[in-house]
């Protein structure tokens, strides 16, 4: 909105959009510079409604509506005396009752109504709920370290992950690198023929291409980790059966066998083929793998004889 302002100094977001609007726990708004004006001292009345406030309580104001900003902050402080759950109480009636108490609390207080009473009502149930209270809290704590342990684990497995990938890749390039290097050191020196080893290289690089497509390490998420006994999940029931076990499928072609994918570039055979552009290689396509289906579907049939 662009008519927020300072209801003192007057200025507004739109005149200047760094301004900086603070709000107390009155619910009434003041600039940063009008604070620090009139609370030099530390402590002052609201110049909205006398309400006496410390300069330390003033937040920067996160909703348009300060109001919001008022109930956001006495909602955090009920619930740290109205902290029982649902296994406090014996029955879900009992506790929908006690969350509709909380609930006219934090109306009542942030809107001023029925002040005196409302207090003194706090007052009573912090006294006579003493022992729920402290007890929930150091729940609350227990919950919330092992809430950041939990996360702490996930974050180092990300970053070993990270690196992992890292330094696989590092290596990859390494070994393309010398792999040119070889090629141009051959070209120089070797008696063969340019083409054949410009097909040894290709082959090479096909190898290196292959590990690229490796499987990576599989992964923990944090649903994995081991966790204390409140966020401990039932163990998976094991699965007690046969292995299966892989048998390679035989396929009669009526041709001769087609050479073996690794060897496609050492034979001289992607000389024939486009080579993999990088986007090819990322969904998983390579050079080798067409040449080699190409050989399939032009040897088989070959000394086929009808019968
Ligand atoms: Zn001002
Ligand atoms: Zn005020």
């Amino acid at each position: 909105m662009d008519d927020q302002g300072c209801p003192r100094c007057k200025t507004t977001k739109y005149r200047n959009p760094s301004l900086k609007l603070m709000v107390n726990v009155c619910g009434h708004t003041l600039c940063e510079n009008c604070v620090d004006l009139l609370f030099v001292r530390g402590s002052g009345n609201c110049t909205e409604c006398n309400t006496p406030l410390r300069k330390s309580n003033f937040r920067v104001q996160l909703f348009e509506d300060p109001t919001i900003d008022k109930e956001v902050e006495i909602r955090k402080k009920i619930l740290k005396i109205y902290n029982k759950r649902e296994e406090d109480f014996p029955s879900l009636r009992d506790y929908n009752d006690f969350l509709e108490e909380i609930e006219e609390i934090v109306f009542n207080l942030t809107n001023n109504v029925d002040l005196d009473n409302t207090k003194k009502k706090m007052e009573m149930y912090q006294k006579l709920n003493k022992d729920t209270i402290q007890k929930n809290k150091v729940k609350m704590t227990r919950e919330q370290e092992e809430l950041e342990e939990a996360l702490e684990v996930e974050r180092q497995e990300n970053e070993n992950r990270k690196l992992l990938i890292q330094k696989e890749e590092k290596l990859q390039q390494k070994m393309k690198r010398k792999n040119k290097q070889e090629l141009l050191d051959q070209l120089e020196t070797s008696r063969l023929p340019a083409s054949i080893l410009l097909a040894q290289h290709k082959g090479k690089t096909t190898q290196i291409e292959m590990q690229l497509e490796k499987p990576k390490p599989t992964v923990t998420f944090s649903t994995g980790i081991k966790m204390g006994q409140h966020l401990s999940s039932v163990p998976m029931p094991k699965l007690e059966e046969a292995l299966y076990r892989y048998k390679p499928i035989h396929i009669e072609t009526n041709g001769p066998a087609v050479p073996p994918i690794e060897i496609l570039g050492r034979q001289g055979y992607l000389n024939h083929v486009r080579a993999a552009s990088p986007q090819d290689l990322a969904g998983g396509y390579t050079s080798s793998l067409a040449c080699h289906r190409a050989l399939q579907d032009a040897f088989s049939g070959l000394f086929w004889l009808p019968h």
